[in-house]
């Protein structure tokens, strides 16, 4: 499993092999979505960290690292779920699994570290989640932990703050044309200081929308928030995703943008596509945007 052999989610892959290749691994993520994507992506992650010799941050698919990940005899790489966690409460993952876990940290790597998968991390239960925290805060060497979740709500907000957290895509959307172009012009105003009357008349396609309002949204959100995370990560990674590469005015409307008021508008928009998910009202949630966002 690599990046690049993923369907979907592929701005977050190029994210992630950007990060990787400049050296940015952290101790922590959290992967947020359906069952698919969120074990493909925590998959092609693990086999990329332990590859021994990665291409451009993503698994070459040949060296030695890289068959044993392919044939699921990589001595470094622990996978936990439900079903494999012991004890015997099939409906939670216990204290008794993350201890287990924590054990085989303790033990030196084969390699230079572990990677630790944690598939239905939303299935841990609090005094696990309690449990992990330690692991979270003081990582055994350089081993690295992965949180596969089917919802962020589940987690306790002390696990999640120590996770670098990305939302998955279920199906195998690129964003829209009309959603980039959108996503575009609202950010351009965004970093204009614009007023709550302008950019709520430029979401009009959105609250408008009749049909699926909740999937544009949904769709118009996701561009956002991968231009708010290119506009963040490009002066580092000199990378970006689909939603801003072939746009010209990119880097000049980025240089009006505040590092620190782009973290918190990602951590915004994130919190208005999961209200959007649960069904919540999206014409409140949009305009409760407009408000709140700034960068
Ligand atoms: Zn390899």
């Amino acid at each position: 499993m690599s990046f690049a052999e993923l369907k979907q989610n592929k701005a977050v892959a190029a994210q992630l092999a950007s990060l990787l290749q400049s050296g940015k691994l952290v101790h922590a993520y959290l992967f947020v979505g359906g069952k698919e994507s969120r074990l493909q992506m925590g998959k092609a992650l693990a086999a990329a960290i332990l590859c021994g010799s990665p291409h451009e941050g993503d698994a070459c698919g040949t060296c030695l690292s890289c068959r044993k990940f392919a044939h699921g005899n990589h001595e470094d790489y622990l996978y936990t779920d439900l079903e494999t966690a012991p004890g015997n409460a099939k409906t939670q993952i216990g204290v008794d699994a993350v201890e287990a876990l924590q054990e085989q940290l303790k033990l030196k790597p084969f390699g230079p570290r572990h990677v630790a998968v944690i598939e239905e991390a939303h299935l841990l239960n609090t005094a696990a989640q309690n449990k992990l925290l330690k692991t979270l805060e003081e990582p055994a060497g350089d081993s690295v932990l992965i949180l596969l979740a089917e919802k962020k709500e589940a987690l306790l907000p002390t696990v999640v703050s120590r996770c670098s957290t990305y939302f998955l895509e279920d199906e195998a959307v690129l964003p829209q044309e009309a959603e980039t172009e959108l996503a575009r012009a609202y950010f351009t105003l965004c970093a204009g200081r614009s007023l709550f009357y302008q950019k709520r008349d430029c979401l009009k396609p959105v609250l408008e929308e009749k049909n699926d309002p909740r999937a544009k949204a949904a769709s118009f959100l996701e561009c956002l928030l991968m231009l708010l995370r290119d506009a963040l990560l490009f002066p580092y990674t000199q990378d970006r995703s689909p939603v801003s590469r072939d746009w010209d005015s990119f880097e000049e409307v980025c240089a009006k943008t505040d590092p620190e008021k782009l973290k918190t508008a990602i951590s915004a928009v994130e919190d208005a596509i999961r209200s959007v998910r649960l069904g919540y009202n999206t014409g409140y949630t949009l305009k409760k945007l407009c408000l709140d966002l700034s960068i």
